[in-house]
Parts: structure tokens; C-alpha cells; sequence
């Protein structure tokens, strides 16, 4: 039997009707003749709940209880799922993740895959049973205990038995109906991908963090799992949603195809710093210690120091404004402790990073020129630029970031199709 991955998350299945609606849909895959494994989430907002309660009844909460009280609402929503299925008469059953047993490691709360065996549930459809519906976001534990697998798991849990069961496609259905070229809040040009490729899915994290878990695609990237981003709210058809899936299968030859951004971007310099082997290593080691995410980096040219022939510099980095505390605790104790030495720390925390993102980047040349072109028109100064294969980002002030946006929309015409 062919098989498909249905996942549901907390919107598509809120509340009783919405259930009803999204076993609907399974049932119409069934009636196509396919075997289904359906994930859902727990109802929306349901999580945040469990999650406040835990807090309230134990700030310094013991992360295996939290993990049994916040899995929970997966198995609501797994137990509701297989019984409206059998109502609709189509036979299906729940499976919590021990039961499968979804082996994990013991990260509570952030748990990895270990294994899904397929043994349980291939016995079960070979005894005709058509739909398994699993409680996502939850597995057990070497020493079995409950663990989860971070907020937004879900999506992973359907990657991992998409991959795990030779599933032809991984259906995610969501409230929004794809990915698209941007965020349609910025501009109304935004367009929905027909088609995007698993790497550029990953770069958009902006546009795709907040509909996919970014380990999900990561692994629907290792596995080569094909994931179909679709809205629960629409009726299905071929066309619905967008297909994140291998380049190969990608003939559509945009050389950009997404504008990504990241509002809460700030920008520090360490002014004067000795330009010796070794520097870079003793301003970020500290720094990754303490959890702070450096996206760009720049080190200045080289010059002599006032009054001495020591090579001097100054390194510029970015990070998410809500690190900027942390970043320079983090400096300064590597000044106090002798480590580096510098004049002036300075922070702007008023920047914004804006990225395009394209695979066509690979093979065609003048991009950069394109998109700096683009920004000169609108007057929008840049203070930092990274590039990566795929990507090129720019920090530029925080009040131009949705000009920006729609500056690069426009100018690598975004709103036309292929
Ligand atoms: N219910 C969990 C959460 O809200 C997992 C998920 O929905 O993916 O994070
Ligand atoms: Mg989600």
C-alpha cells in the first residue's frame, strides 16, 4: 500500500469541528487508497497551558515531569483523532509515542530520535487497520521515561515516520496556505512558492520558522522526505500549498527565491583590538560559551597602534538584540581575565538583517551587485555584509528593514512566477 504522513498542528485541530475537518481530509486519502500515518499536535494553545502550569506549580521544575505534564495534550488530540475517524467508519486507532515506542534520547524537552521501529504499526495495517494516529512532539526514554522534543516537534515526529516509513509525501497542514516569496505582511506582491527546495527552506528560516521546526526540515533535507506546507482551512486539491523537497525535482530557475528577514538585529564593535593569531578565537570562544548566537563577522584592516608598531584592528559581529547583554558580560569578563584587550566596545541595537535567498545564486553571477543596487535606489545605507552560497545578507537600520524588503522584492521581480 502506498503510504502518506498527515500532520495536523494545534489550529487544524482546536476544537471538535476542526478534528472533524481534518479527518475529513484523512478519510479522502484513504478513499484514494492510501495507508495514513496522521500526527497531530495538541490543540492550540493547549501547550502554552501546560507549560504556565508547570511554571506556576515549580519554577525549578524536574524536566522529566515537565515533559509528562506537557506531552499530554498530543495524547488529547491522538485519542479525538482516531475516534471521529472511526465514526467516520475508516479504522484507526491512537498510538502514544511510547507505545510505538518512539525511542528517544533523555533531553528532556529537547529530545532526539533515536528509532521508530515499524514493527507495531506494519502489524496493525497489515491486520487492515488504515490510519495509525500518532501524538506528536513525544517519545521515551532510554530508561523510559516520557520526554518531548522541543516547541514545534510536532512537525519532526511526522518528518521521522515519513522517513522511517518510505511515506511518498510528508502532508503538513497548517493555518497558512504555503511558503512564501516574502512575508505577505511586508508586501502584498508576496507570492506563494509553487516549489521550494529544502536548503532554501532552511535560509528562509525567517519566513518558515514559524510554520516548520527548522530540525524538520533538516531532516526531511538528510532523509530526502518531500513535505507539502498546506492550509487545513482550504479545500485540497494537486495545487494546494508548497512542496519543500529535493532540488532535482526543482525546474522553475529563479535566481532568488525569497526575501528572508530578522528584525531584532544588533551590531557590535570592539574598537582597537590587538591584530595578532589567535584574537578571533579569544573574542568568540567566550562568546559561544555564553550562548550568544554571532551571525556576522568582519575584522577591519589592519593598522599600527598610536605611538607603537603593534598591529591593530577592530572586529565587528552581529547577534539578536536580546543577547547584547549577555555578549558584552561575555567581553568584558575575557578583558578583566586578560584574554583580549580593547578600547571601546560599541553597540548599535537599532539593525535589521535582510537576506535574499536563492540555489540559482550558485550559477549566476552579479547577485550582490543586483540587490546593493537595489538598496542604493532607496537610500538604504549598509553597515554589514555575509554571504554564503546561497544566501546574501545585509544589516542595515532597523527602520528601513521593510523598505528593504520590498526593494529586493521588486527588484528580483518576485511576483512573477518562474
Ligand atoms: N504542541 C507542541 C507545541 O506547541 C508541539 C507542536 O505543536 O508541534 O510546541
Ligand atoms: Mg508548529
Amino acid at each position: 500500500m502506498p503510504l502518506l504522513v498527515m500532520k495536523f498542528g494545534g489550529t487544524s485541530v482546536a476544537d471538535l469541528d476542526r478534528i472533524r475537518n481534518a479527518a475529513a481530509k484523512v478519510k479522502a486519502e484513504v478513499d484514494r487508497g492510501y495507508d495514513v500515518i496522521v500526527i497531530v499536535s495538541a490543540m492550540s494553545g493547549k501547550t502554552n497551558e501546560l507549560v504556565g502550569w508547570v511554571n506556576e506549580t515549580s519554577p525549578l521544575y524536574d524536566a522529566r515531569e515537565y515533559d509528562a505534564v506537557v506531552s499530554s495534550g498530543e495524547n488529547v488530540t491522538a485519542g479525538l483523532m482516531a475516534l471521529t475517524l472511526q465514526e467516520m467508519d475508516v479504522p484507526a486507532r491512537s498510538w502514544q509515542g511510547w507505545q510505538v515506542p518512539i525511542q528517544t534520547t533523555s533531553a528532556h524537552s529537547a529530545a532526539r530520535f533515536v528509532d521508530i521501529p515499524r514493527a507495531n504499526l506494519d502489524m496493525k495495517f497489515a491486520e487492515g487497520f488504515k490510519v495509525a494516529v500518532i501524538a506528536g512532539f513525544q517519545g521515551v526514554s532510554p530508561e523510559g521515561r516520557i520526554t518531548t522534543l522541543g516547541r514545534g516537534g510536532s512537525d519532526t515526529t511526522a518528518v521521522a515516520f515519513a522517513a522511517a516509513f518510505g511515506a511518498e509525501r510528508c502532508d503538513i497542514y497548517t493555518d497558512v496556505d504555503g511558503i512564501y516569496t516574502t512575508d505577505p505582511r511586508i508586501t502584498s506582491k508576496a507570492r506563494k512558492l509553487e516549489k521550494i527546495s529544502f536548503e532554501e527552506m532552511l535560509e528562509l528560516a525567517s519566513l518558515g520558522a514559524k510554520v516548520l521546526q527548522t530540525r524538520s526540515v533538516e531532516l526531511a533535507m538528510r532523509y530526502k522526505v518531500r513535505l507539502r506546507v498546506l492550509s487545513s482551512f482550504d479545500e485540497t486539491d494537486e495545487q494546494s500549498g508548497t512542496l519543500v523537497c529535493d532540488e532535482d525535482e526543482i525546474m522553475e530557475s529563479k535566481v532568488v527565491s525569497g526575501v528572508a528577514y530578522s528584525r531584532e538585529e544588533a551590531k557590535l564593535t570592539l574598537v582597537t583590538v590587538e591584530d595578532r593569531p589567535g584574537i578571533a578565537a579569544a573574542i568568540f570562544g567566550p562568546l559561544a560559551d555564553s550562548g550568544v548566537n554571532v551571525d556576522m563577522i568582519v575584522q577591519n584592516i589592519s593598522e599600527k597602534a598610536q605611538g607603537s608598531d603593534k598591529p591593530v584592528t577592530d572586529m565587528t559581529f552581529s547577534c539578536p538584540v536580546d543577547q547584547v547583554a549577555r555578549a558584552r558580560k561575555a567581553l568584558e569578563a575575557a578583558r578583566d581575565a586578560g584574554h583580549i584587550n580593547y578600547d571601546t566596545l560599541e553597540v548599535d541595537e537599532d539593525a535589521a538583517k535582510v537576506s535574499v535567498v536563492g540555489i540559482g545564486m550558485r550559477s549566476h553571477a552579479g547577485v550582490a551587485a543586483r540587490m546593493f543596487r537595489a538598496l542604493a535606489a532607496d537610500g538604504v545605507n549598509i553597515k554589514v555584509i555575509a554571504t554564503s552560497e546561497i544566501k546574501i545578507s545585509v544589516l542595515i537600520d532597523r527602520k528601513y528593514m521593510e523598505l528593504a524588503v520590498q526593494a529586493l522584492h521588486d527588484a528580483f521581480e518576485l511576483d512573477k512566477a518562474g
